[in-house]
C-alpha cells in the first residue's frame, strides 16, 4: 500500500503551523485497518479565538482587502494547479483517512476540488453590482461586499471536495476563513493548508483547525466575531449551529444537511440504465453521501425484475482494500457509523422488509460491510424515513405518477431526487413536482461546480456552487448619491 507523506499534524493559524493552546491531540485512524495513522493537534475555544483574530486582521488589513480581485483569482487558480499537481498524493491521503477507493478519490474528489477552485478563481473579478434607476435625482448602485470572517465546518464523507466547496467561493468574494475539518478526516485539509502557503495566500486569510464538533465547532458557531457560518453535516447538528448563530451575533448561516432522496423508476425507462443508475446513486462512496438515492421507488410492472437485477449488481460489487484498483467499495468511515448502519439493517428486518442480499458486516480489521438491498419496504419503516448513510438500498413499489410524487415528498428532507423514464412529459412533470434542490433525469450523482446545489426543507438553507453559491458569501450594499 502506498504511504503518502503525511502533512503537518498541527493547526494552521496566521500562516504558521502551531500546536493547540492546550497541547491536546487526537488520533486519526485508517478505516481499512482500524489503526491510528497519526496524532493531530486538537483545536479548542482558545485556538478558535486566535484563528478568528488572525482572520479578522487579514480581513480588516490591507493585504487582502486591497489585493485586486484579479490577484485573488490568480491565487485560487494557482491553488487549483497545485491540487492537480499533487492529485495522486491527495487521493492517497483521502483513501488512507476516509477509506474511499483511491481511484475514486482521484477521479471524483480531488478532480472536483481542483475544478471548484478554478471555477471560483474565474469569478473573483466578475462579481458585480447594479446601477438602479430610483425615483428622484439620485445615483443609486449596489456593491457586493464580502461578509467578513467566515467559519466553515465540514464533514468526513468528501473531505477535500467539501473543503473546496466552502473555501473557493468564500475567498473569491474576498472573505477570510476559519475552517474546521471533520475529526475523522483532517489530513487532506492539512495538506491543502500546505498548498495554500505554497500558492502565496497572505497570512490569516485561511486558517485550518482540526478538532471536534462540540468544542472547536461550537466555538466557531457561537463566536461573536465570526460573520457567517457555513456548515455541511447532519440535520441534527445543523439545528444546533443555527441556534448558536441565533443566540450569539445573528451570524449568517448556510446549511447543507441530510437527505433521504427519492429515486423514481417508471416502467417505461431503460431498465438496465436505471438499475445501474440506482446502484451508483446509492452505493457510491460506501453509501456515505448526503444525496444517496436511498428510497428507490419502482413502478409495480417492473418491480420484481428491478429488484432481481439490483440485487445481482449489489452482490457483484467489489468490497475491499481502498488501495486496490479493483475495489469499488471501501470500509465505512468508523465503528460508530458501521454500528449505526447495522442498527438500521436490524430494524429493517424487524419491521418486515425483505432482505434480498447483504446485511452482514465483514470480518475485521476495518469497518467493512456487505452491499445490502431491502425489497418490499414500506413508507413508514425507519429504513424508508431516516438517513442511514451506508450501503443499504430500500426498494419500494408504486403505481401512479400522482401517488409516487406525493409519497416521495412525504419526507422532512429535500436534497435530491431522480426520475427514470423515456417519456419527456412525465420526466419534467415529476421533476417539477418533487420537492428537492436537485432533480436528476435519467442520471444520478451528476454534480458540477457550475450548477447550484442545496436542500429544500430540512436538508438545508442556501445554495452552494455556481453563481448562486457566490451570493451566500456577499453582503449587498446600496449606495445612494444625491446629484
Ligand atoms: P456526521 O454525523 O456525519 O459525523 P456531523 O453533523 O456530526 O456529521 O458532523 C459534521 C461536522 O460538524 C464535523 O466537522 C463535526 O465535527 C461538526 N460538529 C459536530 N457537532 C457539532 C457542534 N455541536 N457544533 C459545531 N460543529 C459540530
Ligand atoms: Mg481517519
Amino acid at each position: 500500500m502506498p504511504q503518502p507523506t503525511l502533512p503537518p499534524a498541527k493547526l494552521l493559524i496566521n500562516n504558521r503551523w502551531v500546536e493547540s493552546e492546550s497541547g491536546a491531540t487526537f488520533a486519526t485512524t485508517n478505516p481499512a485497518t482500524g489503526e491510528e495513522i497519526c496524532m493531530v493537534a486538537e483545536a479548542g475555544a482558545a485556538d478558535v479565538d486566535k484563528a478568528v483574530q488572525a482572520a479578522r486582521e487579514a480581513f480588516d488589513g490591507m493585504r487582502w482587502r486591497r489585493m485586486p480581485a484579479s490577484e485573488k483569482g490568480r491565487l485560487l487558480l494557482k491553488l487549483a494547479d497545485l491540487i492537480e499537481k499533487h492529485a495522486d498524493e491527495l487521493a492517497q491521503l483521502e483513501a488512507l483517512d476516509n477509506g474511499k477507493p483511491v481511484a475514486v478519490a482521484k477521479a471524483v474528489d480531488v478532480a472536483a476540488a481542483a475544478s471548484c477552485f478554478r471555477y471560483f478563481g474565474g469569478w473573483a473579478d466578475k462579481v458585480q453590482g447594479k446601477t438602479i434607476p430610483i425615483d428622484g435625482n439620485f445615483f443609486c448602485y449596489t456593491r457586493h461586499e464580502p461578509v467578513g470572517v467566515v467559519g466553515q465546518i465540514i464533514p468526513w464523507n468528501f473531505p477535500v471536495m467539501m473543503l473546496a466547496w466552502k473555501l473557493a467561493p468564500a475567498l473569491a468574494t474576498g472573505n477570510t476563513v476559519v475552517l474546521k475539518p471533520a475529526e475523522q478526516t483532517p489530513l487532506s485539509a492539512l495538506r491543502i493548508g500546505e498548498l495554500i502557503l505554497e500558492a502565496g495566500f497572505p497570512k490569516g486569510v485561511v486558517n485550518i483547525l482540526p478538532g471536534f464538533g462540540p468544542t472547536a465547532g461550537a466555538a466557531i458557531a457561537s463566536h461573536m466575531d465570526v460573520n457567517k457560518v457555513a456548515f455541511t453535516g447532519s440535520t441534527e447538528v445543523g439545528r444546533i449551529i443555527m441556534a448558536a448563530a441565533a443566540n450569539s451575533n445573528l451570524k449568517r448561516v448556510t446549511l447543507e444537511l441530510g437527505g433521504k432522496s427519492a429515486n423514481v423508476v417508471f416502467a417505461d425507462c431503460d431498465l438496465d440504465d436505471a438499475v445501474n443508475g440506482a446502484h451508483n446513486g446509492l452505493f457510491f462512496n460506501q453509501g456515505q453521501s448526503c444525496i444517496a438515492g436511498s428510497r428507490v421507488f419502482v413502478e409495480e410492472k417492473i418491480y420484481a425484475e428491478f429488484v432481481e437485477k439490483s440485487a445481482a449488481k449489489a452482490r457483484g460489487r467489489v468490497v475491499g482494500d481502498p488501495f486496490d484498483p479493483k475495489t469499488e467499495q471501501g470500509p465505512q468511515v468508523d465503528q460508530v457509523q458501521l454500528d449505526r448502519i447495522m442498527g438500521y439493517v436490524e430494524r429493517g428486518r424487524n419491521d418486515g422488509a425483505r432482505l434480498v442480499c447483504g446485511g452482514e458486516r465483514l470480518p475485521g480489521p476495518g469497518y467493512f460491510m456487505q452491499p445490502t438491498v431491502f425489497a418490499d419496504v414500506q413508507d413508514e419503516m425507519a429504513i424508508a424515513r431516516e438517513e442511514i448513510f451506508g450501503p443499504v438500498m430500500s426498494i419500494i413499489p408504486f403505481r401512479s405518477v400522482h401517488e409516487v410524487v406525493e409519497r416521495a415528498n412525504s419526507s422532512i428532507y429535500g436534497l435530491a431526487a431522480a426520475v427514470w423514464t423515456r417519456d419527456i412529459k412525465k420526466a419534467h412533470t415529476v421533476a417539477h413536482g418533487l420537492q428537492a434542490g436537485t432533480v436528476f433525469v435519467n442520471c444520478y450523482n451528476v454534480l458540477d461546480t457550475r450548477a447550484p446545489f442545496g436542500g429544500f426543507k430540512q436538508s438545508g438553507i442556501g445554495r452552494e456552487l455556481g453563481e448562486y453559491g457566490l451570493q451566500q458569501y456577499t453582503e449587498v450594499k446600496t449606495v445612494t448619491v444625491r446629484l
